[in-house]
């Protein structure tokens, strides 16, 4: 006679809840399955590729991104010189002004002075600092106007996000007044009047598109705005989608896609894994005494105390009703176990108001999970150890341990642990029992 008919014999089951051909209740959720949530305890393969939000910039990639930028004005210009059309000295003046400003950029971030401005990250500052130096060593060295349109762009569009539509324009204006100024300087100094027409040339051409790459500005900042905005709902939509509307834990859908992925990630690395099925003790007649306002109640206050008392890794959701799911990645069964003795002694010790006080108890089943087996095996056989405990007189943690009859091994090792188990094990009724497979 198997297992499960013996079981069913005394527990009154008549097969177990499961069996690895049933199509477990919630397999679509694995799909979907995200464990991005706060206290989900990562697999090891997903590390790699978690390890910040995806989007968000470290300081070093932006000072890398503000130095490739300059860095390629400066490589332009040393072509222009490889070609000898600009002046030896204008090279140096502009590797000196590079130097000079990436300094105070460094030492200003570096002091914490940009936490005094509103746009923290200085794009506009950094954006008009450039175009005044490339202004600057226009008119040190005429020739250097053929870049002044491009990097006049690549400025602006390095602060695309920051630089609001109002403040773009304000620097476009500035950039074409700094260069009238520039071609105003040339023409008192040198008389040179093709030069004049060819600076008013590169002008009126700045003059058109500058306004207008302003106005183009501010219309992708809108549409980064609304994205933005867009990313925060769905970011807000998915987190309800893993919650328990009324006790704020993870839901069904979620606590299961985390089994699932839980099982997996054990089989791929071998690392013990445990689950526990809590179920309240008689529920229906706190519902029927305090009505569905005052259980719900009562279903609020487990939900915290069992919160209260997991570790950052575990795994806690309703799987339905009156029952929980409380996973441990990474984790053997003792350790399990006493989180378990822990959830039940506090659910029994916590001072519920008034008829209550006493009444509510809880009783659970946990199992370490056996390599190979299905989930629907492991849920299984901890939803059937907390049915004994049920059987057992409630108020209990069962801990359902397969052992293949004539290998010792698991046996052993577990009574080899006894010692470190809660002391008050015995009178507060968690058992072990052994079911072969
Ligand atoms: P046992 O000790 O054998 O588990 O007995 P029980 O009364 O707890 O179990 P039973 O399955 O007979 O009853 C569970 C009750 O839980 C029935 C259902 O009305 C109630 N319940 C399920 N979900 C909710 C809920 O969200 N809020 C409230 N207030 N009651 C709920
Ligand atoms: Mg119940
Ligand atoms: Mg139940």
């Amino acid at each position: 006679m198997g297992t499960a008919s013996i079981l069913s014999m005394f527990f009154g089951r008549s097969k177990p809840q499961f069996s690895s051909t049933d199509v477990f209740p919630l397999t679509d959720a694995i799909m979907d399955f995200d464990d991005s949530a706060e206290g989900v305890t990562r697999p090891a393969r997903r590390e790699a590729d978690t390890t910040r939000p995806r989007g968000k910039r470290t300081n070093a990639q932006r000072w890398g991104i503000a130095a490739a930028l300059i860095g390629l004005f400066v490589l332009a210009t040393l072509g222009f010189r490889a070609l000898e059309m600009v002046k030896e000295s204008t090279v140096y003046v502009l590797l000196g002004l590079v130097a000079f400003f990436m300094l105070v950029f460094f030492a200003t971030f570096r002091q914490g002075l940009h936490f005094r401005f509103r746009e923290k990250r200085l794009k506009l500052p950094i954006a008009a600092t450039a175009i005044a130096c490339m202004l600057l060593v226009v008119y040190l060295d005429p020739v250097m106007q053929i870049l002044l349109a491009p990097f006049t762009f690549v400025a602006m569009a390095y602060g695309m996000y920051r630089i609001s539509r109002a403040r773009a324009f304000a620097l476009a204006f500035a950039t074409l007044a700094g260069y009238a100024l520039v071609i105003a300087l040339h023409y008192a100094q040198q008389q040179n009047e093709a030069l004049l027409r060819l600076e008013a040339l590169h002008f009126m051409a700045l003059a058109v598109s500058l306004p207008a790459f302003a106005f183009l500005m501010g219309k992708v900042q809108m549409l980064h705005r609304i994205l933005h905005r867009a990313s925060r709902k769905l970011k807000n939509i998915q987190e309800d989608a893993q919650r328990d509307t009324l006790l704020g834990c993870f839901n069904r859908r979620y606590i299961v896609a985390a089994l699932e992925e839980q099982k997996q990630l054990a089989d791929e690395t071998g690392i013990p894994l445990c689950l526990a099925v809590i179920d309240l003790d008689h529920f229906k007649r706190i519902n029927d005494e305090l009505g569905h306002l005052g259980g719900d109640e009562v279903l609020r206050n487990f939900a915290r105390v069992a919160q209260e008392n997991v570790r950052a890794g575990d795994l806690f959701g309703r799987y339905g009703g009156e029952e929980f799911l409380l996973i441990f990645p990474a984790t053997s069964l003792l350790p399990a176990l006493n989180t378990c003795e822990r959830i039940r002694a506090q659910v029994e010790s916590h001072p519920w108001k008034g008829l209550l006080q006493s009444r509510v108890s809880v009783s659970i089943g946990v199992t370490q999970y056996i390599p190979g087996e299905s989930v629907l095996e492991f849920f299984s056989r901890s939803d059937t150890a907390m049915y004994m405990a049920k059987e057992g007189g409630r108020n209990q943690v069962v801990v359902e341990e397969p052992v293949s009859r004539g290998d010792p091994s698991v046996t052993v090792s577990l009574l080899d642990e006894e010692s470190d188990m809660p002391s008050h094990g015995a009178s507060t009724g968690f058992s072990m029992r052994e079911t072969s497979r």
